[in-house]
């Protein structure tokens, strides 16, 4: 039998983070301050964000970061994770593709999330302060952030967007297990929620809602700092480790990647797992493909305009330049809910409008039938969003069969779903539907959220 699972050593674990930028032919665009349209300097974010966070969001010159001692420590918890030839799966599609992924959902917590929520808490503690603040979708940010808060000896409050409160209450008392204070938004404790709920009293909230109540919240408490889960450079920077390791243990199974897919929230875990690959597509032409996967409900990347738009409901964020929806934008409820935010980062933006990678959308009904597959060919239950990369790796797998091409695919397992097993509930009952969102749709919320 072959090797199945490839596994690193600790003494192996990335010891830098790769920022891409600093390589990149075209560098993302500046964030820029939506009053003076001034593209934004470090300082101008350290009232919100950690300083070192900060620095490293507009650093445009150093390819590797080192990663803080005390961070690594926490990272040999878990890390390295294992890379997994997914010989069940090519079975069940008879394929004659080699598919692997690495397994991202093997740590307490569940998710990637860790890898960007301890290097985050570790600066905080590292600059004097006491509490940091945070959104969370479907609740695994949160739950990775309030892990590392305690940790590192911080108070998290987690604003939680309010239909994963209700749909995934096991995220909440995990979050609650680490001491974390939680509070579904939209809600009536910041001027963001109260106006939200006021002229929308059913808001179902969203990713740019709770981002706007809890920068509120940092901008308004001493001593607390706001945390992002996604989306941000310095985030995509941190989930390097992913990738890194992946390029060591693809060359232990003597394969290199011909397609690499991750799913897209807003970009994290696609930017851990590509962007270490993708360098070698930047600086020696590597013929790599890149695939973002995306839910057709929530489609920035490939329905969405390429502009500077808010990461937030409110607009208390900088503008950011994105392939967004616009920041008005109401995904619909779909369990995926790390998915469901209105725009990209700046990093994948660009990447994007450069050719350097594509995106698929994917059915919500069609990202399910493929989790299922998965779950019963290789007996690991994934996160709904992580579904969306494998729909998108069942479809390639195809077409190589289709094409008789012996293609190597590795994808991204940014999670497990061990607490979104209501969704599987409603999925076998029949009772999930698709969302498509229409170009008119589009047009009416770029309008109304002052995007041309
Ligand atoms: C948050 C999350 C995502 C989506 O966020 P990205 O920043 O795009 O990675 C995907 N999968 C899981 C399991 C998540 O928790």
């Amino acid at each position: 039998m072959s090797t199945k699972r490839f596994i690193l050593p600790e003494s192996e674990i990335p010891t830098q983070w790769y920022n891409i930028v600093a390589e990149m032919p075209n560098k993302p665009l500046p964030p820029i301050n939506p009053a003076t349209k001034e593209p934004l300097k470090a300082e101008d974010l350290y009232p919100v964000f950690c300083e070192e966070c900060a620095r490293q969001e507009l650093n445009t010159k150093d390819a590797f970061i080192d990663i803080p001692e005390p961070v690594l420590e926490q990272y040999k918890n878990y890390r390295a994770t294992p890379l997994v030839r997914a010989y069940g799966l090519e079975k069940a599609l008879d394929t004659p593709a080699h598919i692997y992924f690495k397994n991202e959902s093997v740590n307490p917590l569940g998710s990637h999330k860790l890898n960007s929520a301890l290097a985050q808490a570790y600066y905080a503690k590292m600059e004097g302060t006491t509490n940091i603040t945070t959104e969370t979708g479907a609740g695994q940010w949160g739950a990775a952030l309030s892990y590392a808060a305690k940790a590192f000896g911080l108070e998290a409050a987690v604003y939680m967007v309010k239909i994963s409160f209700e749909q995934k209450p096991y995220r909440r008392s995990i979050m609650q297990t680490f001491g974390a204070q939680v509070t579904a938004s939209p809600s009536m404790s910041t001027k963001a929620g109260r106006k939200i709920l006021t002229e929308n009293p059913t808001h179902q909230g969203s990713l740019g809602t709770a981002i706007s109540e809890a920068v509120e919240l940092a901008l308004n408490t001493p001593h607390c700092k706001y945390v992002l889960g996604s989306v941000l450079n310095h985030v995509c920077l941190h989930q390097t480790v992913i990738g890194q390791e992946a390029e060591k243990q693809m060359a232990m199974a003597g394969e290199y990647p011909d397609t690499v897919i991750a799913c897209f929230g807003g970009g994290s875990n696609f930017c851990g797992l590509a962007l270490p690959f993708m360098r070698h597509k930047i600086l020696e032409g590597r013929n790599t493909r890149f695939i973002a996967g995306e839910p057709a409900s929530c489609p920035k990347l490939t329905k969405g305009k390429f502009a500077y738009d808010f990461g937030d409901e409110a607009g208390y964020t900088p503008l950011l330049p994105m392939f967004t929806l616009g920041h008005n934008f109401k995904p619909a409820n779909i369990h995926a809910g790390g998915l469901r935010y209105h725009g990209s980062g700046a990093i994948v933006a660009q990447l994007l409008k450069d050719g350097y990678m594509e995106a698929v959308d994917v059915e919500q009904l069609d990202s399910f039938k493929a989790g299922v597959l998965f779950a019963r060919s290789e007996g690991i239950i994934p996160a709904p969003e992580s579904c969306h990369a494998i729909a998108a790796t069942v479809a390639e797998a195809l077409k190589a069969k289709e094409a008789g091409e012996s293609k190597v695919i590795l994808f991204n397992l940014s999670g497990h779903g061990l607490v979104d097993m209501a969704a599987y509930d409603q999925y076998f009952a029949g009772d999930l539907v698709n969302h498509d969102v229409t170009a008119d749709d589009i047009a009416a919320t770029l309008r109304d959220s002052g995007i041309a």
